[in-house]
């Protein structure tokens, strides 16, 4: 089973629960427990606030987000054009935040990092910033589901 999507979307906070509510309900055709589609949808609302928030500051830009299906692997893209960042490692790290007078916490990469299996973070040749997250789904019996 092979299967992939791309959705392209402003940076307006407006569009992220849109963003994990079409990442997660196209993820939804393989039968993933209901566990595994609140992980991704908030890894993808963490990843799209960043774009929102630190890649076009002062500005509106585009997030492009690609989903892949590949039999309980799914693999999602996010792409933003703005800043990018400095040092990506320090950046990840917890608590790490560039904007604490906003109240942020810095716990946005390791929320992903804990709800997906694995996170990578880099920026763009060009411009701006893009991260892979993938995860293993655990995939249920359609028969189970429709007895539910
Ligand atoms: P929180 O997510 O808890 O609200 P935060 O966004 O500051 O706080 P992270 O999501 O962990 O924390 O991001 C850490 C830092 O990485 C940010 O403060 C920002 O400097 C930088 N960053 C994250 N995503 C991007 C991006 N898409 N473009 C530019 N900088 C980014
Ligand atoms: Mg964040």
């Amino acid at each position: 089973m092979k299967n992939e999507m791309t959705l392209h979307i402003k940076s307006l906070s407006e569009n992220e629960a849109f963003a994990r509510s079409t990442v997660a309900a196209f993820c939804a055709q393989v039968n993933p427990r209901l566990e595994d589609i609140i992980d991704i949808k908030t890894a993808v609302s963490e990843a799209v606030t960043n774009s929102v928030v630190h890649a076009y500051p002062n500005s509106v830009g585009d997030i492009k987000i690609n989903v892949a299906l590949k039999d309980d692997l799914v693999t999602i893209t996010i792409t933003d054009y703005g800043i990018g960042i400095f040092d990506t490692e320090k950046a990840r790290e917890p608590f790490f935040t560039t904007k604490p007078e906003d109240e942020r916490s810095g716990m946005g990469f390791t929320v992903m990092e804990s709800f997906m299996d694995t996170l990578d973070v880099k920026n763009n040749t060009h411009k701006g910033l893009t991260i892979k997250m993938t995860k293993k789904l655990l995939i249920q019996d359609t028969a189970m589901v429709a007895n539910d």
